[in-house]
């Protein structure tokens, strides 16, 4: 179905006639042009429809050279004004190559396929355009955010003094977390410089397989190089609380402060999750704020089964949450979520055109006061409309499936000799390489880099790589309920292939050739048989 644009006229520098204005007028959102929203909508629709029915591999492995030259080519000063060939374009551009997260064969990172209510929400809330920073611009808006908070809140286990707000991500609510807790421990400390001047030395424990995002938190915070310090973790990746324990006595030792620990409730590596309940202790001991980065693993919250798992949270005094992770939101979709909700004070300002005082005495809700964003989307509805459709439990019952799946594949791969797989997952990662025959560690190294190149440059699958003690390793992520056993067996098999192959190639490269063994040995010039 071809869109009836409305009628434009050439814009000529300096010449905004009235019929230009009119023309460019149509092409915004308003009583007037339902009509022509509606039709512009339908035909996006219809083509993400049907570019996600022919999706018939998770990428296409297309090199960003190539990609480059036709986004180059286009003249962005030159519209086409006209939906259909801009979407004609946007194949090109965009469409044909993407990454298919919602192929059962994409299995790199933490990206999942989306709930369709969240779907219907993204075209709502961008449609009405709420900005979730004062009442008056997102009323109701506002108030189905702090549901929402609420909601994850008694989830976690915290009472009604718990607050929170959704962010951008988990490294925005980890940078949040962070800040919080810098802030109360410096007003603990009463001024924020000690007797001699001086800042104090500030301390972040996190395990040495956190995520990256909390180094990137201590450097916006300017807690300066050094100052998170790596726990040693157990042997299945989970923050030991005996190094904990040490690493705090060290720190006090030495005059440091530490500002948080970070437990990871899912490490984006191993799904490992730190044990919460003895590292809360410690934290309780030393008096020291325990921010749990749950970004991966929160979609336990919703288990009927396993939300044992994540014993311990409750003692959380911060908690980092991704929707667009194990809630299969959308992105972008995530909250900080905390135990006592004043803490988000170190989050307010003031301004005379937003949030004055006077505002906040009249006790008008505003979520600004509580995040590190001002105009923000109002994500949260995408969580809202996936609750009300689909359901907690029934998307607990998608977590379980994937948790299950998971272990059915490390099974199936470590029962097979010709693989290593480096722990199982209680969530939904599985690390593993081929070892090829007669390969030295470096070509082992190589080999499964060439696999995983491989498989992304036929379009086979989409799967991660990473490193576990200095060496190379693949990693899949199970967030897709549709990938079945049999995809990750296969996907096993042509990780050998493609590692055999690299393999047989370089010891090919590498042995001396034919004439050269003849040189080196004379007696096979004369054998009939060289
Ligand atoms: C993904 C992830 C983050 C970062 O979250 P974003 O939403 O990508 O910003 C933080 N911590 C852990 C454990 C993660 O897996």
């Amino acid at each position: 179905m071809a869109v009836v644009e409305p009628p434009s006229s050439p814009m000529l520098p300096g010449q905004g006639t009235a019929s230009a204005r009119r023309a460019a007028r149509a092409h915004l959102l308003h009583n007037e042009t339902v009509e022509h929203y509606r039709q512009v909508l339908s035909e996006g629709i219809d083509r993400v429809a049907r570019t996600v029915a022919d999706a018939r591999r998770p990428c296409t492995g297309i090199s960003p050279d190539e990609l480059d030259s036709v986004v180059s080519s286009v003249d962005l000063d030159r519209p086409l004004a006209d939906t259909t060939a801009a979407l004609d374009e946007l194949v090109d551009v965009y469409l044909r190559d993407a990454i298919f997260y919602h192929h059962p064969r994409y299995l790199a990172h933490l990206n999942s396929p989306v709930a369709i209510p969240a779907l219907l929400a993204e075209v709502v809330l961008s449609a009405l355009n709420s900005s979730l920073d004062t009442w008056d611009q997102s009323a109701g808006a506002t108030l189905i955010e702090r549901r929402l908070v609420d909601w994850t809140a008694r989830r976690i286990g915290f009472d009604d003094r718990a607050d929170g707000v959704f962010t951008s991500g988990g490294t925005q609510s980890n940078l949040q977390g962070l800040l919080l807790a810098r802030e109360e421990l410096l007003a603990g400390l009463g001024a924020g410089t000690d007797r001699h001047g001086q800042w104090p030395r500030l301390r972040v424990l996190v395990s040495e397989v956190g995520h990256f995002s909390v180094r990137k938190a201590a450097r916006l915070l300017g807690l300066g190089p050094g100052a998170v310090l790596p726990v040693p973790t157990d042997r299945s990746w989970r923050m030991s609380p005996t190094a904990l324990a040490r690493e705090l006595d060290r720190c006090r030792r030495r005059g440091e402060h530490v500002v948080a620990v970070v437990a990871t409730a899912g490490t984006t590596d191993f799904g490992s999750i730190d044990p919460l309940p003895e590292i809360a202790a410690r934290c309780a001991d030393a008096g020291v704020w325990l921010h749990v980065d749950a970004a991966y693993g929160g979609g336990l919250l919703l288990s009927r089964t396993r939300s044992h798992l994540l014993t311990g949270i409750d003692r959380a005094d911060s908690v980092t949450i991704d929707f667009h992770k194990t809630f299969f939101q959308p992105v972008s979709s995530s909250a900080l979520v905390v135990r006592d909700g004043t803490a988000l004070r170190h989050a307010t300002d003031r301004a005379d055109y937003l949030n004055p005082r006077w505002m906040a005495d009249r006790d008008i809700p505003n979520q600004v006061d509580k995040s590190l964003q001002t105009t923000r989307r109002f994500d949260a509805l995408k969580l809202w409309l996936t609750l009300r459709v689909t359901g907690a439990d029934q998307l607990g019952e998608l977590v379980d499936e994937l948790v299950e799946r998971t272990s059915e594949a490390w099974r199936a791969l470590s029962a097979d000799p010709r693989f290593e797989v480096v722990t199982r997952s209680p969530l939904s990662t599985v690390v593993f390489r081929h070892l090829p025959e007669g390969a030295d560690p470096e070509l082992v190294d190589e080999a499964n880099l060439h696999a995983r190149e491989a498989l992304a440059g036929t379009g086979d699958a989409v799967v991660a790589a990473t490193r576990v003690r200095g060496r190379h390793y693949l990693k899949l992520t199970l967030l897709n309920p549709r990938t079945t056993v049999e995809d990750i067996t296969r996907l096993a098999e042509l990780v050998a292939e493609h590692a055999g192959d690299h393999v047989r190639a370089h010891h090919a490269d590498t042995a001396p050739d034919t004439a050269e063994r003849r040189a080196a040995c004379p007696s096979m010039t004369s054998s009939p048989s060289a």
